[in-house]
């Protein structure tokens, strides 16, 4: 693979670099991965010899762009890689396997500026808007969920277990330890590991990190899930709604905003012990949701989730209590000021992770920039208003198909600032394209239910 020329393009810090080079060295690894995504989210990889990494970590490694999903066409394909040395980790070691590590990779073009292709650097930028305003941190922890199969061809369940089932229903928990370990030795704090709510559906909870460093994690947790349980001869899943009649897969993320090392939602005399900028943050992502659903649940399938009765949310309204409300504000527990946070129900695990974090923050931050208001908590189950007292209420809905989502992004001003112009039209050209290809479909459940009446 061709290395481009200039030094000039360095990114690495010097410590982190260090560090990495030696670990390279003292843990003997044979290949280096190179890690970063395409804009749907999914893991894209090649790797290197031991040799290379110094000249990679300078220079970058070259590739052709074109071959990637929502990348450069084939006329201006020549696209580098640098990799960020602080996210070097060694991957689980598998047995009779060569050593190997990895690190995530930031994308540039061949003249070395940040390529507007890249999930990574969107996220870079809008982390740049929210230092702008005066906050340093956007710390967020996602809850990915995930169903085991027994293979790739079909759902068949591993077990018939729902929420905190334990033992003998749960056959699974010896891989959900084994996932834990595999991945705490990449560096991914573990918090919360349990069965959920669905039979053969679990959830592995990550300790909330800073977004770009989150959204690392993610990539590399759906990695080691899928690995872990193919190992042991099984298929896991973040599809959003594998089975029809049962919950689909969320990934709820809880996120705040800090500067200077407080959290900066928090005010102990407000009645909800929301400052005005938690307040405005939650309003933002409630103006927007509609408009950016189309990042957060991307897929065809991430609709099918998004459908009363599964503890997935379907209203655009807040509350502190109800697990039916699009965002969740946890109760304030007294001496908890630091963990003073807005649960968002609504992302899938199947997102792309940088994509979703920055639209997300772009949305909570336009809310702090403009001033919105935050309306009236809804404590009632959503789920059980009848469309004329929703109307009263003034609470939209999410999008309930893709088609619909797409059209309400493609109409969006923050949308387009959050993704920039160039992921932007490619990803809507994306969507509308997977959506037209569902929409002409013919289903079994047309087949049942028109074929004999009509
Ligand atoms: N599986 C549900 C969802 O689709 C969430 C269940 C829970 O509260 O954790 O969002
Ligand atoms: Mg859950």
């Amino acid at each position: 693979m061709a290395q481009v020329e200039s030094r000039a393009r360095a990114t690495s810090d010097p410590d982190a670099r260090r560090e990495a080079l030696k670990r390279l060295q003292d843990e003997n690894v044979d290949f280096l991965l190179l890690w970063f995504t395409d804009i749907e989210g999914h893991l894209k990889s090649f790797a290197v010899t031991p040799s290379e990494v110094e000249e990679a970590l300078n220079d970058g490694m070259g590739f052709d762009g074109s071959s990637i999903t929502g990348f450069n066409a084939i006329e201006e394909s020549d696209m580098v890689a640098i990799p960020d040395p602080s996210t070097f980790q060694l991957m689980p070691a598998r047995e009779g396997e060569m050593k190997m590590a990895r690190m995530i990779c930031d994308i540039v073009t061949p003249d070395g500026k940040p390529y507007e292709g890249d999930p990574r650097y969107v996220l870079r930028r809008a982390l740049e808007r929210m230092r702008a305003l005066g906050f340093d941190t956007f710390n967020v922890g996602p809850e990915l969920e995930y169903f085991l199969f027994e293979n790739d061809k079909g759902t068949e369940t591993l077990d018939e277990g729902g929420y905190f089932a334990m033992t003998t229903l749960d056959a699974a928990s010896g891989l959900r330890q084994e996932t834990v370990h595999a991945l705490e030795s990449m560096g991914i704090p573990i918090e919360y590991v349990h069965h959920e709510v669905g039979p053969s559906q679990h959830e592995i909870d990550m300790r909330f990190a800073p977004a770009l460093e989150m959204a690392d994690h993610t990539v590399t947790y759906r990695l080691i899930v899928k690995e872990i349980a193919k190992k042991a001869g099984y298929h896991a899943t973040f599809m959003p709604k594998p089975i029809f009649g049962e919950n689909g897969s969320g990934m709820h993320t809880h996120q705040s905003l800090f500067s200077d090392g407080r959290n900066a939602f928090f005010d102990g005399d407000d009645r909800w012990h929301l400052s005005a900028a938690g307040k405005a943050f939650i309003a933002g992502q409630l103006r927007h949701a509609r408009e950016i659903a189309g990042i957060f649940a991307q897929w065809v399938n991430s609709y099918k989730r998004l459908v009363p009765g599964y503890e997935a949310p379907v209203y655009v309204a807040w509350s502190q209590r109800n697990r039916s409300a699009l965002i969740r504000i946890p109760l304030y527990k007294p001496g908890s000021e630091q963990a003073t946070r807005a649960e968002i129900r609504c992302p899938d695990p199947a997102c792309n992770p940088y994509l979703t974090f920055a639209a997300l923050l772009h949305a909570g931050l336009e809310g702090i920039e403009q001033g919105y208001e935050l309306p009236e908590p809804m404590e009632t189950n959503l789920y059980h208003l009848t469309p004329e007292q929703r109307r009263e209420r003034g609470i939209v809905s999410l999008p309930e198909t893709l088609g619909e989502a797409i059209d309400a992004l493609a109409e969006s001003e923050l949308a387009r600032k959050a993704l920039g112009p160039h992921i932007f039209d490619r990803y809507i050209e994306l969507k509308r394209k997977e959506w037209d290809e569902y929409r002409v479909q013919l289903t079994g459940w047309e087949l049942e239910r028109y074929l004999s009446v009509l």
